[in-house]
């Protein structure tokens, strides 16, 4: 039997590590040609694409598109498309964290939130748009978070730019609901990659508590299940979002909490 994505081109951003490298590795097992994007150490990224290529036959790219810089963000979707002909599918998946009381929160890291977490997501969707109206079939997966649907206090910019993500998941959804595309958002609870690792780090400081208690009073405090998210799982929900049987999920969240949002 054929691969399901075979043939399909999948650009990820934020994709050297966690979420979004688990799910430009699920779409390489799907037989997809993968773009990866992301921060990280050079001979790490490309150990990753290199061997996303050896284990799953595949084409893998990376691309160093900063999320804050528009141009090349622009420039990460047309290489993609001159490699492999086409974006398929995008997945805006790329974010930071920071975490502080509003009053003390840096004016750079809420810029950077906003601009990272929410704005290349606009950008990202804008650049590929053209190319999926033409073929008549895309797929727009935004990796939002169940901090898209609630809040939690010192995360102000996070959530204003999550709910921001769902936002503009809703709004893009009904642009091109005609046109064979769809535009979903993800709304993962915790899962234990180096952005929760650090906030347990940051958390630890603000409520002068040690690390354990931060990952079962704090972290995992909203999630009813009490244990983490896995990458895998939710790289699945993408791999379903990017299927036929999907066609008409479109401008709506999916959430993967252990029943955080159910509150
Ligand atoms: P991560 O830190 O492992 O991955 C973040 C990725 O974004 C990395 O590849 C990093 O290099 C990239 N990135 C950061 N700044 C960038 C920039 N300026 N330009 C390009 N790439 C940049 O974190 P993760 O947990 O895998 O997070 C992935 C997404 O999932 C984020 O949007 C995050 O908000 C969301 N999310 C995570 C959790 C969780 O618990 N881990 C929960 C809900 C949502």
């Amino acid at each position: 039997m054929g691969k399901a994505f075979a043939g399909k081109s999948v650009v990820v951003t934020g994709s050297t590590s966690g979420i979004g490298l688990g799910i430009a590795r699920a779409f390489a097992g799907g037989g997809a040609n993968v773009m990866l994007n992301g921060l990280g150490e050079p001979a790490a990224i490309e150990a990753s694409r290199a061997g996303i290529e050896k284990e799953f036959g595949v084409k893998a790219r990376y691309h160093g598109a900063d999320m804050t810089r528009p141009a090349e963000i622009a420039d990460l979707v047309r290489t993609a498309e001159k490699e492999f002909g086409a974006v398929d599918i995008l997945v805006n998946n790329a974010g930071i964290q920071h975490v502080s009381p509003v009053d003390e929160f840096p004016v750079d890291k809420w810029d950077a939130i906003i601009a990272i977490n929410l704005s290349s997501a606009f950008h990202a969707t804008r650049a590929a748009l053209p190319g999926m109206k033409k073929r008549g079939w895309g797929r727009v997966i935004n990796v939002a978070s169940a901090h898209g649907l609630v809040a939690s206090p010192y995360k102000s910019a996070y959530v204003a730019a999550k709910h921001g993500v769902i936002g503009f998941t809703k709004s893009v959804a009904l642009e091109v609901a005609e046109l064979g595309i769809t535009v979903n958002a993800i709304c993962p609870g915790y899962v234990m990659t180096p952005i929760v690792e650090k906030q347990i780090d940051d958390q630890a400081r603000v409520h002068g508590i040690p690390r354990e208690n931060v990952i079962r009073d704090v972290i995992l405090a909203p999630q009813p299940s009490k244990q983490f998210v896995k990458v895998e799982d939710v790289a699945a929900i993408a791999l379903h979002l990017a299927s036929p049987a999907a066609a008409q999920i479109n401008g709506t969240s999916i959430s993967i909490d252990g029943g955080w949002t159910a509150r």
